[in-house]
């Protein structure tokens, strides 16, 4: 057996270059690579699936291996004319700041192997908080996605709640503590349905409040579910950017209502909550400031690579309550230790790359990416919906819209009108022109149009439209 010897710096140059060059040479080739896969599974399996060697390779050719074998199978959603669920691209100090994440391989849940992680981990939750628009003394967490950020969150709801009720759920978990019940429209993302499983608050204990067409909350359908039940500790979920339309709960009344019944308020606002970046969209988020707790995400409409989202918890002090570990073989010191503060113990240093993308676009740069993003989407859904056989279904509020593709042949039905979308998307998608996702909303299918990314421009959708009209006609 031959044991590894240490290697020199060096031994990391050919590697990191090669991906550096693979790296420029997909970035620079987005424009005119097909956006989709041109390959299928079974191709890329019989590629990387290699017995597992007994020696091994040198690491520039794993690299070039690696790079070989995944083509066709790497899809462009770096690129600008990805508009399936909701993606998002990376700026380019981000990219580079990821990458220096893992050469600095700190371990970041705690400041003593990690102090600069710690402090710029410090800095940019206080940026985003700034940026969003949520309360300066907001406890934080940077986690994994959306995801996550609902699990946080709603683990210091659990915690605020019960113990405004004298029950310590850490000590004593949900054996025995009051059912907490959960109210939220029927149209959701399934994170949040996941998130409550994972904390053993269970979906029986989920109540749907009468909402509109796009998942928006009735202020006296809300007024009147708290009433029915006022003493039981209650977790009201708000949406900033529904997933398939953008809509906004109307938080000026909601939240109000929720106070007065001493409900939790967590808000999904994965991609939705940016709005606050902007003064053009800003007006959707007015009053959400007064919620509980926020969850977003940063590989989405912030463009940061992925593995990054956030939960803010206006009572810091349960969120710390909820996560603190206080081992005693750990050193106290100066800096906030993240794994008091998220569900993590070792962990990625990801808040490089955010500090990165927010210091390479500001304030205006960021809200100039959602402008830009809304803007698209809105050209995007009204210039193919008037195309004909196209129709919208929903007109983009922010960077979300739907549409749908008609069967032309007289007294076709929603079954036709259902598999002409379907073929009309993968037609689209084999072009290579652009990406596109479909979806069930309302028992009809439909295209959804997400726009995210900081490159999408005038000229893609100028290029999408075209390559969609030669499709339909
Ligand atoms: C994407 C998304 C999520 C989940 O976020 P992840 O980062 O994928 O974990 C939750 N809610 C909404 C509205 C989303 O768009």
């Amino acid at each position: 057996m031959r044991i590894p010897t240490p290697r020199p710096a060096s031994a990391f140059r050919k590697p990191l270059s090669a991906a550096l060059d693979h790296a420029l040479a997909h970035l620079g080739n987005l424009d005119r690579a097909p956006v989709g896969p041109s390959t299928d599974i079974a191709t890329l399996r019989a590629r990387l699936n290699r017995p597992l060697a007994d020696e091994g390779t040198a690491s520039e050719q794993v690299i070039a291996d690696l790079v070989a074998d995944v083509e066709g199978g790497i899809l462009g959603s770096a690129g600008s004319r990805f508009y399936a669920w909701v993606i998002g691209g990376s700026v380019p100090s981000a990219v580079a700041a990821d990458w220096l994440t893992s050469a600095w391989d700190q371990n970041a849940g705690h400041h003593a192997p990690a102090p600069a992680a710690a402090v710029v981990e410090e800095v940019a939750g206080q940026w985003l908080k700034e940026i969003l628009g949520l309360p300066s003394q907001a406890g934080f967490a940077l986690v994994t996605g959306c995801q996550m950020a609902h699990v946080t969150s709603l683990a210091a709801a659990r915690q605020g709640l019960l113990a405004r009720r004298g029950w310590d759920v850490e000590q004593h978990g949900l054996y025995g503590a009051p059912p907490i019940r959960i109210l939220c429209s029927e149209l959701r993302h399934e994170t949040f349905d996941r998130a409550l499983r994972l904390l053993g608050m269970g979906l029986v204990n989920v109540t749907y409040v009468s909402s509109d067409f796009s998942g928006r909350i009735s202020p006296p359908a809300l007024e009147e579910a708290l009433a029915r039940d006022p003493s039981a500790p209650t977790i009201v979920l708000l949406q900033a950017g529904e997933l398939n339309t953008g809509a906004y709960d109307d938080f000026e009344a909601l939240i109000p209502i929720a106070k007065r019944h001493q409900a939790w308020v967590h808000i999904d606002g994965a991609f939705g909550l940016w709005a606050a970046a902007s003064p053009r969209y800003r007006h959707l988020l007015k009053g959400i400031s007064l919620a509980d707790s926020w969850a977003t995400d940063g590989h989405k409409w912030l463009n940061v690579p992925y593995d990054c989202g956030y939960a803010f918890v206006a009572s810091a002090e349960s969120l710390r309550t909820a996560m603190t570990h206080e081992a005693a073989y750990l050193t106290e010191g100066d800096a906030r230790n993240p794994l008091d503060w998220t569900p993590e113990w070792s962990r990625r240093a990801r808040a490089f790359p955010t500090y990165a993308a927010l210091r390479e676009l500001g304030k205006n740069g960021v809200a100039g990416i959602v402008e830009r993003c809304c803007h698209c989407a809105h050209e995007l859904v009204m210039q193919i919906g008037s195309l004909p056989g196209a129709e919208v279904i929903a007109a983009p509020i922010i960077n979300q819209g739907l549409l749908r593709f008609l069967d032309p042949r007289s007294g076709a039905t929603d079954v036709d009108h259902d598999r002409r979308t379907d073929e009309v998307i993968a037609q689209i998608v084999a072009s290579g022109e652009a990406f596109f996702g479909g979806t069930t909303c309302r028992d009809r299918r439909v295209m959804r149009v997400s726009v995210c990314n900081w490159q999408t421009s005038e000229q893609d959708v100028e290029r999408v439209v075209k390559a969609v009209r030669k499709i339909l006609s």
